[in-house]
């Protein structure tokens, strides 16, 4: 049996972890909040103490952390003295990371996990917490193709399709142009509705209209910003759940930061970074990202 240790056990970490197990894998979790692993026992994980006794016998860890640093300090230690982990799992132990962090940090850790002869990939997902729940998220995943091949293994139980986008590091890169695109897409979808309202115009009749036409887009084909038009949208729902505005202002910093490295010209995400920050000042966070539809509306 295939022993797992899970690391981090938030809002997408414990539905996968939950999904190893449904697949019959031995999954040891570790996560600082004891309830969030207490949770993951009563699906038949092992609860452990520390990463030194999680990642103990396990023929992979997969870790699902907050951001960068977090995966740092994890993978290679921290300023308090923590022990990082290349330092306590044992010689052949897969390491896969699927948070969304910057892909300077991916490559760090992956170069130190290189060092001491293990394979290591990032393994950023697309598909929020309700793909993670039902088994189907995308992975895009970077590193070498033996390290791929292995980690596909793991995936497999926890997403529906996996891409191998490069070396280490791409993975992350992959992830951040696609939601750069998302970020973009769900302001502009936001815009023209809003100005067809304002100009007299069905929501619904306009969403038809664009749909089969080339302003067509993933956010106006599942995800439609606005209330009542999408039954199942988190904005017919209050703009809950989905994925929150808080997490795509996140995303498009890693995407404005990676582009000042390149020397890159990314004006239109500058913009959706703006209009996220603001969203999020105005205090919007925790709602669904496409709740930035409500700053466009006159009435607000
Ligand atoms: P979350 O904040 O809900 O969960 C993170 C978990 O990590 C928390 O339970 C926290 O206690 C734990 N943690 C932090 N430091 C730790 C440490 N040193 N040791 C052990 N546990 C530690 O976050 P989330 O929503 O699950 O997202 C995780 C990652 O996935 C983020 O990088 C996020 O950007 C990315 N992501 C999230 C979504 C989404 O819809 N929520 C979608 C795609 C990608």
């Amino acid at each position: 049996m295939t022993t797992i240790a899970f690391i981090g056990l938030g809002n997408m970490g414990a539905p996968m972890a939950k999904n190893l197990l449904k697949a019959g894998c031995k999954v040891q979790v570790f996560d600082l909040v004891e309830e969030a692993m207490l949770e993951l026992e009563s699906y038949g994980a092992i609860v452990t103490k520390s990463v030194n006794d999680a990642v103990k016998q396990a023929n992979a860890v997969v870790t699902m952390l907050p951001a960068g640093e977090h995966v740092r300090a994890v993978y290679l230690g921290d300023h308090s003295g923590g022990t990082g982990l290349l330092e306590l799992v044992e010689p052949g132990t897969l390491l896969i990371d699927s948070s969304t962090i910057d892909p300077e940090s991916a490559r760090i850790v992956a170069k130190h996990a290189d060092d001491k002869g293990f394979e290591f990939v990032d393994a950023p997902v697309s598909g929020g917490v309700a793909g993670a729940a039902a088994g189907t998220l995308t992975f895009i995943v970077g590193g070498n193709d033996r390290a791929f091949d292995r980690a596909e293994q793991v995936l497999k139980h926890m997403g529906k399709n996996i891409f191998h986008a490069g070396k280490a590091g791409d993975g992350q890169m992959g992830k951040i142009c696609n939601n750069l695109m998302l970020g973009i897409l769900m302001s502009g979808t936001c815009e023209a509705l809003n100005l067809g309202i304002d100009n007299g115009l069905d929501p619904k009749v306009l969403s038809s209209i664009m749909l089969q036409s080339s302003g067509r887009n993933w956010a106006l084909e599942l995800y439609n910003p606005c209330p009542g038009v999408m039954e199942n949208a988190p904005a017919s729902n209050h703009y809950q759940p989905g994925f929150m505005s808080k997490l795509m202002l996140k995303d498009l910093g890693l995407g404005l930061d990676s582009a000042s490295k390149s020397q890159s010209s990314v004006p239109m995400g500058a913009l959706a970074r703006n209009l996220y920050a603001f969203h999020n000042a105005a205090g919007n966070e925790e709602l669904d990202f496409s709740s930035l539809f409500e700053f466009y509306q006159k009435n607000r």
